[in-house]
């Protein structure tokens, strides 16, 4: 339908943008169902004491009571204090193991993919498809069913010939929905949008444009471009006028990031090296969980101390050939750390915070590591494999 007869080239894109619903809490509520009719609050502790720290997620009971991500802990408590609520600490290790599971089958089937979060991507069907948006549906409906049994998980799919149309769409009536936006649809569809509905206009924006008189995203769409660029810069105002008419030229972009790194902060008690050898382990397997999702192998490895006073002292090794081990990786965090406690003469106590960063990332071409990662998580089930990946 939007091939070009002639040399069966594509001349439309069809563009997926997934979204694992409320994932974090969403994981929980697959380990513990019977959560799954509370609210649910899952929290960054950073151990000063115990309800110091932030939400990282909440199902939609819990925000149902105006809980939000981003906000105190203290703060989703009090709002909670008369409902039958549960707070849980964050686990990213189980939630990496859910995300590669379910992310690892649009990545096999898609034309080209992109990793944007542990709960979010994009990817291109337009030749799997043959640009036939009337096939999109069953597309998506593939996918969902597939992440469905593989892991438990929902997800909304927006389906466009863009990526922002693409993103805005699977935003659109979350959670588990589908929703497809045809190139003949995308001004109307647009039109119809709330102006935050569009990828980097917040409240801060909105209001903004609102005060040269810029409420809705038609109104975006036609606005003297001139006047836009005054307000904004060229390259932010081009960016608005096109997105307010839907146009996104931007290619699917395999791999982003250049690094993939992990901090935490420790509580006060960490006094000696049996207390912060396993806090490395469990970093190590973070970022090993988020380079094996990115099928990346690293070639340089990072370890960052801050201390007490905030001064920062870091210990780097560069290897000769890219590796995928993560035993290699966990003993070269600890003998780094120990050379840094060493070469500073620090005491456990002055550390405040460690973290582990993986750099020099290359593109991971051997399958086996893999295969065998995602063979033993559904050879366990979910239930076990929840246990073997809880940190
Ligand atoms: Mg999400």
């Amino acid at each position: 339908m939007f091939k070009n007869p002639k040399d069966n080239n594509i001349v439309s894109r069809l563009i997926f943008h997934l979204d694992l619903d409320y994932f974090y809490a969403q994981c929980e509520e697959i380990r513990s169902p019977e959560l799954r009719n509370h609210p649910l609050v899952v929290c960054v502790y950073s151990g000063r004491n115990p309800d110091s720290g932030v939400v990282s997620t909440s199902n939609y009971k819990a925000r149902e009571f105006g809980v939000k991500s981003g906000m105190p802990i203290k703060i989703a408590k009090s709002k909670l204090a008369n409902e039958d609520a549960e707070f849980l600490p964050i686990d990213m290790s189980y939630y990496n193991h859910l995300s590669i599971l379910a992310m690892e089958f649009v990545r096999k089937i898609a034309d080209a993919y992109e990793y944007v979060g542990i709960d979010e991507c994009y990817a291109d069907f337009s030749r799997y498809s043959g640009s036939d948006f009337s096939r999109a549906r069953k597309i998506a409906d593939f996918i969902k069913s597939e992440i469905k049994v593989s892991t438990n998980l929902t997800c909304s799919i927006g389906v466009g010939p863009n990526k922002l149309v693409a993103k805005i769409a699977s935003n659109f009536q979350k959670p588990d929905a589908i929703t497809i936006i045809n190139p003949q649809e995308v001004k109307a569809f647009i039109a119809r949008c709330d102006i935050e509905d569009i990828p980097g206009i917040g409240p801060k924006n909105r209001i903004k444009l609102e005060s040269s008189g810029i409420e809705s995203v038609s109104h975006l769409a036609k606005f003297d471009l001139f006047r836009l660029k005054e307000l904004f810069g060229y390259k932010i105002a081009t960016y608005l006028q096109n997105a307010a008419r839907g146009i996104d030229d931007t290619p699917i972009r395999p791999h982003v990031s250049k690094q993939i790194g992990r901090i935490v902060t420790l509580k006060n008690d960490v006094t000696n090296i049996e207390n912060i050898f396993p806090i490395l382990s469990s970093l190590s397997s973070l970022v090993y969980d988020t380079l094996m999702t990115r099928q990346l192998s690293f070639k340089t490895i990072i370890v960052r101390v801050v201390l007490h006073n905030l001064r920062q002292v870091t210990c780097s090794r560069n290897l000769k050939l890219s590796s995928t081990s993560i035993e290699e990786l966990q003993n070269i965090a600890r003998s780094l750390f120990l050379e840094a406690i060493h070469l500073h003469s620090l005491s456990f106590l002055d550390v405040r915070r460690i973290g582990i960063t993986l750099s020099d990332l290359s593109s991971y071409t051997g399958q086996n590591k893999i295969l065998q990662y995602f063979a033993e998580g559904s050879r366990n089930g979910n239930q076990e494999s929840n246990k073997n990946n809880k940190l």
